[in-house]
């Protein structure tokens, strides 16, 4: 399907397609639906990544050069996460309309959240959908929504959690962690030099000391997080150092839903069914989100990162957290600016490839070592001239082991281009047989 869309809406944004196709209770287009990125294995706690569909979410023409914006909502299982991207979906289908909460009967689809029918995953799930929004600006941005799960039941579960929160953390903007009223689960959130996170406190029954929404939630957050004496040492640090992780940290406060979307197991999402009270809050917890004024483009490094970018990040952090033990502050920081690095060198990559193709690419003749030399040398200098350009993280020392490592890679390119380009050569091609002919016959 993604692929498919990709060549169909030539560069339009997914709203507009819609308007084409058949109009869905929800809207949400066929075939859109959450893919599964990141995988746990509950047998050997090993996880996956599965680049080849991140890679067909990520990459579709229309999306893969713009700044991204991931937003995450992170929790455990039953928490109510898929409930809320619903409602995000609907936001992001419905933009322009006031009314965007969509009709009173309407069920909701999209992250199935329909308790029970589907597997439950630990890991991390994306929307195939990535949305194009106009900011204020002009400047257009890919929003991507993101699902990440955590299993906190059982010891050996833990670490797989810690390492998927964060997987998410480092490679989304804004970051939503839905937990149960008067929990925090800060206690799994590490030191990290990240964007937004907001915590999600539903079932709030305390209204009365803390309002609803972000005011009070913000109030509650500064009382939870002060430090207290009698507190445990570890406790006492990740509220110290909270405020230097993240640029900014919210609190939302949920009042109940309603009995129906908490108990009956027939409920499948439609407004009527929903409390009044809570319907207010959400109608104001998701533009905060998602509006476009309020959307957070990912940066690593002071540097923002594009969809190709996030692909890249991905893939570096899944094989640095291969076989880590649990992800602490420390090797959070280096796996970002190792990751960080890489991907400069996967972009700085492409580029020398890209110009090179262009010069004596497959479809391109035959031309002369000299001039394929000259080529080489120029690309490269300029595609190393990229790799130093790019605002990156760990120091000068840290990068100059990734620039050499681009340089070798590049000569080592070069030198296939210059393999290809002499089997062109024709002459050269005829010269061995032509020169045996000759001989056999002096
Ligand atoms: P997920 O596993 O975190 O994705 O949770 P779901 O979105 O599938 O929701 C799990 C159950 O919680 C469903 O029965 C929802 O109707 C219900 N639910 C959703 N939001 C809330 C909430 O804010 N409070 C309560 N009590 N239940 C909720
Ligand atoms: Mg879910």
């Amino acid at each position: 399907y993604v692929a498919q869309r990709s060549s169909d809406t030539n560069g339009v944004e997914p709203c507009a397609v819609e308007e084409e196709l058949e109009p869905e209770e929800d809207s949400v287009p066929e075939g859109a639906r959450p893919i599964q990125i990141v995988i746990t294995n509950e047998d050997d706690h090993k996880f996956e990544l599965d680049a080849a569909a991140l890679e067909k979410i990520l990459m579709q023409e229309h999306v893969k050069d713009l700044s991204v914006v991931v937003v995450s909502v992170a929790g455990a299982f039953r928490k109510g996460k898929s409930f809320l991207l619903d409602f995000m979906l609907r936001y992001m289908h419905n933009q322009s309309s006031e009314s965007w909460m969509g009709g009173d009967d309407e069920p909701l689809t999209g992250f199935s959240w329909r308790g029970g029918c589907e597997r439950e995953t630990t890991g991390i799930q994306a929307w195939s959908e990535v949305f194009v929004v106009e900011k204020e600006d002009g400047t257009k941005v890919a929003v991507l929504l993101v699902d990440t799960q955590g299993a906190f039941d059982s010891q050996s579960t833990i670490k797989d959690c810690a390492t998927v929160f964060a997987l998410s953390t480092m490679t989304s903007s804004v970051q939503c962690v839905w937990d149960k009223y008067g929990r925090l689960a800060m206690e799994e959130i590490y030191e990290k030099p990240f964007q937004k996170l907001l915590f999600l406190i539903r079932d709030w029954c305390y209204p009365y000391e803390h309002g609803y929404g972000l005011k009070g939630g913000n109030c509650f957050l500064d009382r939870r997080l002060q430090v207290k004496q009698n507190q445990h040492e570890e406790l006492q640090n990740v509220r110290k150092h909270i405020h230097n992780c993240f640029s900014s940290i919210g609190c939302f406060l949920l009042p109940h839903p309603g009995l129906k979307v908490a108990t009956n197991p027939h409920f499948d999402g439609r407004l009527r069914d929903i409390d009044d009270e809570f319907k207010k809050e959400l109608q104001n917890l998701v533009p905060l989100l998602l509006a476009p004024e309020n959307l957070v483009e990912k940066e690593i490094g002071g540097a923002k990162v594009t969809c190709r970018d996030l692909l890249e990040y991905f893939k570096a952090y899944i094989q640095i957290y291969q076989g880590e033990e649990l992800p602490h502050p420390k090797s959070m920081l280096q796996a970002t600016a190792e990751a960080n690095n890489l991907t400069a060198v996967a972009g700085a990559k492409y580029t020398y490839n890209r110009t090179m193709e262009q010069v004596c690419g497959g479809d391109k003749p035959y031309i002369a070592p000299v001039d394929l030399q000259r080529y080489h040398e120029e690309f490269k200098k300029t595609s190393v001239q990229q790799f130093s350009a790019v605002k990156k993280m760990g120091g000068v020392e840290f990068s100059q082991r990734y620039q050499q490592q681009l340089e070798t890679e590049l000569d080592e390119v070069y030198t296939n281009f210059v393999k290809h380009n002499e089997s062109k050569n024709i002459f050269y091609a005829a010269r061995t047989p032509a020169t045996l002919f000759a001989i056999m016959f002096v």
